[in-house]
């Protein structure tokens, strides 16, 4: 895009994927009612193909998503499916009795007493969409890295930001400057246990879920928080779960799609370790915050929050506990989309807030913030498609719900 700038990025990590990214489901789903959101994920997943089909392989793989929906579900997403229609997504129904069949689920459960307990119902039916599916997020960020590299990026690990540096454009050599009658610029930034990273044009602060902890020092707002989200692997080698998780006929891998249940309880297939990657999203009561060191998963999480919910439609992981489990950040903006914008014509470039969604939207999210750091209004992304850069601004921002929301 740009071959005569200079990047160096800065990172706190030993290597590329220490933050969020290495610890994704990496699910993806080109699925949502709002028109940028998207692009976002039909461009990024468009991109994504293009690179697999071009000899290098990302784990990418369409197997389709599945909401099992029980009448609460389908309630809540029933007017997204209408909009999913009229604006041409595809996606099929899919009666109880197949997903009986196909995937060993328990679709009858108003009478247990644990379906009454946890406020859920029967299924009454599948929601199958087939531009949908995984990938490796591991092989993603190589790939990035890569290709970075091979244009001339430059990587620093195991180097921690601690703070920007803001300066006077035309500093005037007296104490205490930038003045609030100077104009000031983020001029780079200053490094735990001490020295200094300078940047002649722009500061690009793609820090994710860390992103406020350091540009609030500086009056300044990334309008995200962090909230813990956590993975949990169960083991799918044994029967009847197996024969869940290489479910045949619903995608032409022979894996189940990816799973969501009612209370958005999710079933992420992990064929090449036999598993199923399991979780939920706890909202009310979940703090915004970061932890100490690592964000650790915690064991009663798995045993009080998802496996109620799982066990009801799919009884046999009663018997079986999580041989790994892993936790990271989900970095939130308010509405749900990227943030991704330069506050007081700074030269400081932020863009964060993925919501959830930064694996399936990395492309498109990359492409917007090098736009703006090269002070291009409009941004085409893979498909060709073009978007203003300042619609995931603060100004202009766009608007509009996402009806789709898991
Ligand atoms: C459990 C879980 C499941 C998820 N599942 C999905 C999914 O299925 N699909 C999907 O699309 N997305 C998913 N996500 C979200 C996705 O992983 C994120 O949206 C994405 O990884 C964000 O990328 P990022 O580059 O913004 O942040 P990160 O990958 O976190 O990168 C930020 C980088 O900044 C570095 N950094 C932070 N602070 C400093 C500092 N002070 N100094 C120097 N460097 C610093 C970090 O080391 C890190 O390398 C999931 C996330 C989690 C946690």
């Amino acid at each position: 895009m740009s071959p005569n700038s200079s990047v160096l990025v800065v990172d706190r990590a030993s290597a590329p994927g220490g933050g969020d990214s290495g610890k994704s489901a990496a699910a993806f789903r080109a699925f949502f009612t709002n028109r940028v959101n998207l692009m976002l994920a039909n461009s990024s997943i468009e991109f994504y193909r293009s690179v697999q089909e071009g000899g290098f392989d990302l784990g990418l793989k369409f197997i389709g998503y599945l909401w099992l929906a029980d009448k609460h579900l389908y309630e809540s997403v029933r007017e997204g499916l209408r909009e999913a229609e009229m604006i041409g997504l595809e996606f099929k129904l899919l009666d109880p009795t197949v997903l009986e069949e196909r995937l060993k689920a328990r679709v009858n459960v108003r009478d247990i007493e644990e379906a009454q307990l946890v406020g859920v119902g029967d299924i009454e039916a599948g929601i199958l969409v087939p531009k949908a599916g995984i990938m490796d997020a591991e092989k993603i960020v190589d790939y990035y890295y890569r290709a970075c590299s091979s244009l001339g990026v430059e990587f620093a690990f195991n180097t921690e930001v601690e703070s920007l540096i803001v300066e006077p454009r035309r500093p005037i050599g007296i104490e205490g400057e930038p003045f609030p009658w100077q104009d000031a610029r983020a001029s780079g930034v200053r490094l735990s246990g001490g020295g200094s990273v300078r940047a002649s044009k722009k500061v690009v602060m793609a820090t994710g879920s860390w992103t406020w902890s350091i540009v609030s020092k500086h009056g300044v707002e990334s309008f995200t928080r962090p909230k813990k989200r956590q993975v949990f692997s169960v083991k799918a080698s044994r029967e009847p779960l197996k024969s869940t998780l290489y479910a045949k006929g619903l995608n032409a891998h022979g894996i189940s799609p990816f799973i969501i249940l009612p209370k958005k309880a999710y079933m992420r297939p992990a064929p090449p370790e036999d598993s199923y990657w399991v979780g939920v999203s706890d909202e009310l009561g979940r703090p915004f915050e970061l932890e100490d060191l690592e964000p650790r998963a915690e064991p009663e999480f798995y045993v009080r929050g998802v496996l109620p919910i799982l066990s009801i439609y799919f009884p046999a992981f009663q018997q079986l506990y999580p041989h790994a489990m892993w936790a990271g950040y989900y970095d939130y903006s308010p509405d749900g989309l990227p943030i991704i914008y330069e506050p007081y014509e700074s030269d400081l470039i932020i863009s964060c807030g993925t919501s959830g969604s930064g694996i399936m939207k990395g492309d498109a999210i990359g492409r917007i913030t090098a736009a703006l750091a090269l002070g291009f209004e409009e941004v085409e992304l893979y498909t060709g498609e073009t978007l203003k850069v300042e619609s995931l601004g603060l100004k202009n921002r766009v608007s509009g719900s996402e009806k789709l929301v898991i």
